[in-house]
């Protein structure tokens, strides 16, 4: 027997543990298990390049819960330690690395990416004693077993086992008895471990029998080994990213179009993003892009790892080249998720653009739900904009679309003002605005259907990139910049009849600041209204541009 001090400096480190990452005591199942599944890998490679000539056998990792020895134990047939290696890896590799975590980022543990990288202290959280016994690989090999109380001293026993492998045996806390609870670990596992590369079983398969659930022989596997991210897309097909889109969103309708991401070189990076179907701006929600490394979910929480305008996106992104034990400010600044995140952000605009040339009539039925995420896109980067300028659409209030160019070319004989300005008039409501559209029409020209939600910020935003352009809201008090009001019928009615049916509908509009609407009794054309009351174009921008903010949050913002 060896009785020893872990190495570390604190006198007692675990209840710091403990309460330091209170709120997220249930990623010690992942650690423990992604140890598990490494062991087992190396044993693999072992086995692969003839090191390890034995069996390799039947390597699925095991969850057990046995709730009235209140323990909860993970086994695996990987390579085992002997007692040399569990002083150097458990010891001291384990809880040097616990000190530095610790002195690292005492003031703020939550800010780093999904705790990743906690290890196999993180156990000691929901557990008041842990026993590892293990057996290496290694012909003839001493089992030996671990435990620890979470005092800095520990205690190491030869012991029998049978297998090679570990088992890592938490006794679990009086205030974490959830995690002896079957539903709770089956979610847990389903959250972290659901795509990991070996087989993980929990349990029995159950049946129903004479109106009873009973377990069967055969293993409850509660992972998919081969995501498929993994997988070549050659070898795709597509009802394949349907149906891994529907096991990740049970609730969705199928996507738009997704792009599989797999590269090599300068960093590694694999993953599926979709375009969801929007049905309702509800529907429009940040963070639903899952973050992995080598098939471990780390986080669902992607800001700062994508860029901004991608995290409306759906799907999975897997790279062992983001850097995660370290706080999210810091990511921003790294080499590597800077090239990742551009790359990202070509591979969707290559993606779009090789839509729109390929199926310009698929691109148009799509791009009233792509609109959202492409204006987005435009609005927040530049690099973006200058991509997706030359895909990106315009629609019209008779529903015809056309690329920024196009639409150029068409109003380019007749839209203009007296001082040569190109005039993109649109509408923000069709019905609304019906009267002006059809005035505007009548006249030859052409109404743009601006009635998105990013559609106030994309206007402000082309007037500045169009040369020599403005763009005029229908109704709004300038239209007769390019409307000539020669043309226009006028009303026949005295001074007194004007004043009297303005101060009419002064009256019953709400309050609001004169300077912001004006009311005239003057039809613009045949089927005009009587009484035209405009707002200034001016004020209403300001309005409409206080409710667009950088950084905005859809699912809160979007009524
Ligand atoms: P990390 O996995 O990041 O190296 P951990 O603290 O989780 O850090 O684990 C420390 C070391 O303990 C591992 O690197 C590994 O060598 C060893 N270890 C942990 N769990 C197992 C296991 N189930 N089988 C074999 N070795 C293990």
């Amino acid at each position: 027997m060896q009785k020893g001090n872990i190495g570390i400096t604190t006198e007692n480190i675990f209840p710091v543990i403990k309460k330091f990452l209170y709120s997220d005591h249930e990623i010690f199942l992942r650690e423990v298990v992604a140890n598990a599944v490494d062991a087992t890998q190396k044993l693999k490679t072992l086995s692969a390049k003839g090191e390890f000539k034995g069996e390799l056998g039947d390597l699925t990792v095991r969850v057990k819960l046995d709730k009235e020895a209140g323990t909860l134990t993970f086994s695996d047939r990987g390579i085992g330690m002997d007692a040399e290696e569990i002083d150097k890896y458990i010891n001291q590799i384990a809880f040097s690395g616990a000190t530095e975590f610790l002195d690292k980022y005492k003031d703020d543990a939550n800010a780093i990416i999904g705790h990743f990288g906690l290890g196999f202290y993180s156990t000691f959280m929901v557990s008041k004693q842990v026993e590892i016994v293990t057996r290496s690989y290694k012909e003839g090999a001493q089992a030996v077993r671990w435990t620890c109380d979470g005092t800095p001293s520990y205690e190491i026993l030869e012991t029998e086992k049978e297998e090679r492998g570990t088992d890592i045996i938490l006794h679990i806390d009086d205030d974490c008895k959830q995690f002896l609870e079957k539903g709770e670990i089956l979610r847990l596992l389903g959250k972290y471990c659901r795509f990991l590369p070996i087989p993980i079983a929990c349990g029995k398969k159950t049946e129903w029998k004479d109106g009873k659930q009973v377990d069967t022989e055969e293993d409850n596997i509660v992972n998919v080994v081969d995501p498929l991210w993994m997988k070549q897309p050659t070898s795709l097909k597509e009802e394949e990213y349907k149906k891994f889109y529907h096991n990740l969103y049970p609730t969705n309708d199928d996507p738009l179009f997704w792009i599989h991401l797999n590269v090599d070189f300068p960093f590694h990076l694999t993953g599926v993003l979709y375009f969801p179907k929007i049905k309702s701006n509800l529907d429009v929600r940040r963070n639903q892009i899952q973050l992995y490394c080598n098939q471990v979910y780390v986080t669902d929480q992607v800001e700062n790892i994508v860029p901004d305008f991608l995290t409306l996106l759906h799907g999975v992104i897997d790279s062992p080249d983001i850097p995660l034990n370290v706080s999210r400010s810091y990511l921003q600044s790294d080499a590597n998720v800077k090239k990742i995140s551009s790359y990202i952000t070509k591979k969707v605009s290559d993606r779009l653009n090789q839509i729109f040339k390929h199926d310009r009539k698929d691109f148009e039925e799509k791009w009233d739900n792509l609109k959202l995420f492409i204006h987005y896109g435009m609005l927040a980067e530049t690099d973006f904009y200058d991509r997706a300028k030359d895909f990106a659409l315009l629609k019209d209030t008779e529903g015809k679309y056309f690329t920024y160019e196009e639409y150029k070319q068409l109003i380019t004989e007749n839209q203009t003002d007296k001082n040569g300005q190109l005039i993109y008039l649109y509408a923000t409501n069709l019905e609304e605005q019906y009267s002006y559209i059809e005035t505007a029409r009548n006249k030859g020209y052409s109404v743009l259907l601006m009635d998105g939600q990013l559609d106030t910020p994309l206007v402000q935003m082309l007037e500045q990139k169009f040369e020599k352009s403005s763009f005029l809201r229908v109704d709004g008090n300038t239209i007769n910049k390019l409307i000539q009001k020669e043309d226009a019928e006028t009303t026949k009615l005295s001074a007194d009849e004007k004043e009297n049916i303005c101060e009419a509908f002064s009256a019953v509009l709400p309050k609001i600041e004169k300077t912001e609407i004006q009311i005239t009794t003057e039809a613009m054309g045949e089927d005009a209204s009587p009484v035209v009351i405009t707002q200034s174009e001016y004020m209403r921008r300001m309005k409409e541009s206080a409710r667009f903010q950088p950084g905005m949050s859809f699912a809160e913002d979007m009524p």
